[in-house]
């Protein structure tokens, strides 16, 4: 199908630039134009380091990033640019990421003018409708962002990403900071839009639980590294890393608005020092001798005896090796 040729992403061993300690390593994911991909794990895992450099923040040390089959390190400037523009992020905080001082019209209708995507005169009437689009009241254009709530300052967020006509948004922990109730509501606003816009979303969460509200696929990362990734529902049906069914158990007091894994035994060890073999062997009720020395690869799982397919569902354990 045509839009499995327009791929965004595929960060090959890429590696986190301002610091020496490899945040994400051996990374090889395509995202497919229109769909929703969850990534899921514990803070320090890489997670957010991937989505700034799907972003272009943050350029990978090696590797690559492709879009639309051309990698985005050879693209001129305007190309670059345009690149930018359409890989769009939202962040956590809607508060500390909107400027206190500028009012909604600005920041939603500043950057897609300085972009020349829209007039000056025209900036009003594109504001406006942007409002609506994310259930804001064009009305309070002229008000600052401390005049509204968590969730009203999100969909802020949310409208100043989709003024700049994004195809792809990253949205990194977009729904943590906000009430359980006000979550549904603005994940709910993501799924309309996604709809409306036919937006791919990266969406980085450490919950499981809110990833699979929204999620066609869902990756699950470890120490920099997707251990895990098929589609939502095999998932949750029949989740393959002995990590993410550590997550799958776990999912009951995430959703109490518990942020550790603390059922899974012992530390999340430092990425900058990651442990020989496969990563979770000190944490995996599975360990054998040889998950102490070997690295396990993302292979394709078998469902029944047939194969999962290249791109279906892939697990890097050992254990899947048979015996
Ligand atoms: Fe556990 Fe070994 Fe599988 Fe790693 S490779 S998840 S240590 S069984
Ligand atoms: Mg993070």
């Amino acid at each position: 199908p045509q839009d499995m040729v327009d791929r965004l992403g595929r960060v090959l061993r890429g590696r986190a630039a301002p610091r020496p300690v490899q945040a994400v390593a051996g990374v090889d994911l395509d995202i497919i134009a229109g769909e929703v991909i969850g990534v899921v794990g514990e803070s320090g895992c890489g997670k957010s380091t991937l989505g700034r450099m799907l972003t272009g923040i943050l350029p990978p040390t090696r590797g690559e990033i492709f879009y639309k089959g051309r990698s985005v390190a050879t693209l001129d400037a305007a190309a670059r640019r345009q690149y930018e523009l359409s890989v769009q992020m939202i962040f956590q905080d809607p508060f500390s990421s909107l400027n206190p001082r500028m009012r909604v019209i600005d920041i939603i209708g500043e950057a897609p003018m300085a972009h020349g995507m829209v007039t000056r005169a025209a900036k009003e009437a594109y504001v406006c409708e942007l409002m609506q689009k994310v259930g804001l009241d064009p009305s309070y254009r002229f008000r600052y962002p401390h005049q509204f709530s968590g969730g009203q300052r999100q969909r802020i967020g949310v409208a100043r990403a989709l003024a700049l006509k994004p195809s792809v948004i990253v949205c990194d922990e977009a729904v943590a900071a906000l009430d359980v109730s006000i979550q549904a509501q603005v994940l709910n606003l993501f799924i309309e839009l996604r709809r409306e816009y036919g937006l791919t979303y990266f969406f980085i969460s450490h919950n499981l639980g809110v990833v699979s509200h929204i999620s066609d696929r869902v990756a699950i990362m470890y120490l920099g590294r997707i251990v895990e990734i098929a589609p939502t529902e095999t998932i949750f049906k029949a989740a393959n890393h002995p990590y993410t069914q550590a997550l799958i158990k776990e999912l009951p007091r995430l959703q109490a608005e518990r942020r550790q894994f603390d059922t899974i035994k012992g530390e999340l060890p430092s990425p900058s020092d990651p442990p020989a073999g496969c990563p979770f062997h000190p944490r995996c009720p599975h360990a054998m001798p040889r998950c102490r020395v070997e690295r396990p690869l993302l292979k394709s799982v078998e469902h029944d005896g047939v194969s999962g397919g290249e791109s279906k569902h892939l697990s890097a354990c050992h254990l899947n090796d048979g015996s």
